[in-house]
């Protein structure tokens, strides 16, 4: 496995053999790790010396149910601690499937405000790294630039960029990932990562596995058989079998449950109880569609190979999807927190922080 090392600051890549140290890491012990060895604690987040590090988990491109995690980290422009971001998304076993344990992105261009893509690819015996411009996209509303990506670079290619709060250096933005309907909808929210990928000129990561050789495994045979308990596991449990509880409602699911716990943050954390959080709650976003599709809409998955599928679509009156997905997490941030028990309304937040 490799260690993919790309520098903004001249544009260049080297690929390294994987460290001891980093040998049996993956995910969020990668991120983090690499980010504690080799980011001085004193920088500035959106400076040169700060890395953005992606790890695909260390299960990402085998056959085990729901293992298509991304992990992204980096110092944090919003809490200047080691932060650690994660999404689920087809950019993972993509990312494992091409034997890149990290990608490291360091360094920044000299000139401020210029953004470049990295088109990823395998060459027949390794990655291979471009830098295309990326200044048409800038701007532009995300879901507008995943399809022109996509019809510029094929169907199969996983994408990870950043969009307009990302480009202004929000500390609250996010980097966008493709779902399985190739939209930039799985997203590593926390922690301001987007704006840390946008200050290193980085608008896209394009990359495309096609021809490259897989995981490695130490017994297959065994990892099969574990693989396939796990999914049986999963598919009879009530909170992950198929229309069971996170496939009929979602991560909203959560939203009574902690409403009556009295821990759901309502009206800017003052209090854990919210009058309308039935109306916001998973339950609701079910029976919302029921009612305005006439059948009843379970959920899919964000990312191949996921057998729990807890991932919602909003439909408005109309019966025109709003947004797919309202998580629990956007439900109260931008729901019960502010005092809101729309979920038309909630859901148009989504979709709009999603561009
Ligand atoms: S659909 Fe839900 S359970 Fe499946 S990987 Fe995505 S977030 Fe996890």
């Amino acid at each position: 496995m490799w260690m993919l090392r790309i520098d903004m600051t001249d544009r260049s890549y080297k690929l390294e053999a994987v460290v001891e140290r980093y040998q049996k890491l993956g995910g969020r012990g990668l991120t983090s790790t690499l980010v504690y060895d080799e980011v001085a604690p004193t920088c500035h987040p959106l400076g040169p010396n700060n890395k953005l590090v992606f790890s695909a988990g260390i299960l990402s491109g085998t056959p085990a149910p729901s293992s298509a995690r991304i992990s992204i980290g980096g110092k944090s422009p919003l809490t200047g601690g080691i932060k650690e971001s994660n999404a689920g998304t087809g950019f993972a076993p993509a990312l494992a499937k091409m034997r890149i344990k990290g990608l490291v992105i360091e360094g920044m261009p000299a000139e401020k405000g210029e953004y470049w893509m990295i088109h990823l690819t395998w060459n027949g015996a390794k990655p291979k790294v471009e830098f295309l411009p990326a200044a048409e996209y800038v701007g532009e509303d995300l879901y507008v630039s995943y399809a022109k990506l996509y019809a510029r670079f094929g169907k199969r290619v996983h994408v990870a960029g950043v969009g307009k709060a990302g480009e202004l250096g929000y500390r609250n933005s996010c980097v966008a990932f493709n779902d399985m309907r190739r939209k930039p909808t799985r997203f590593s929210g926390r922690g301001g990562l987007g704006a840390v990928m946008a200050s290193k000129g980085l608008k896209f990561v394009v990359l495309n596995s096609e021809g490259a050789p897989g995981v490695e495994y130490a017994d297959k045979e065994l990892f099969m058989q574990g693989a396939k308990k796990l999914r049986a596991a999963l598919g009879e449990h009530a909170l992950t079998k198929p229309q069971g509880a996170l496939n009929t409602y979602g991560t909203c699911v959560l939203v009574n449950i902690i409403n009556e716990a009295g821990a759901f943050p309502t009206r800017n954390f003052r209090t854990g109880r919210f009058a309308g959080a039935a109306k916001i709650s998973g339950e609701a976003i079910f029976e919302n569609n029921k009612q305005r599709l006439g059948r009843e809409i379970y959920n899919h998955a964000c990312s191949p190979g996921c057998v729990i599928q807890c991932s919602n679509t909003v439909y408005a009156e109309n019966g025109e999807e709003i947004v797919s997905c309202v998580e629990y997490e956007s439900d109260w941030a931008l729901g019960a927190d502010c005092g809101i028990d729309d979920l038309d309304a909630i859901a148009k937040m989504v979709k709009l922080c999603n561009a």
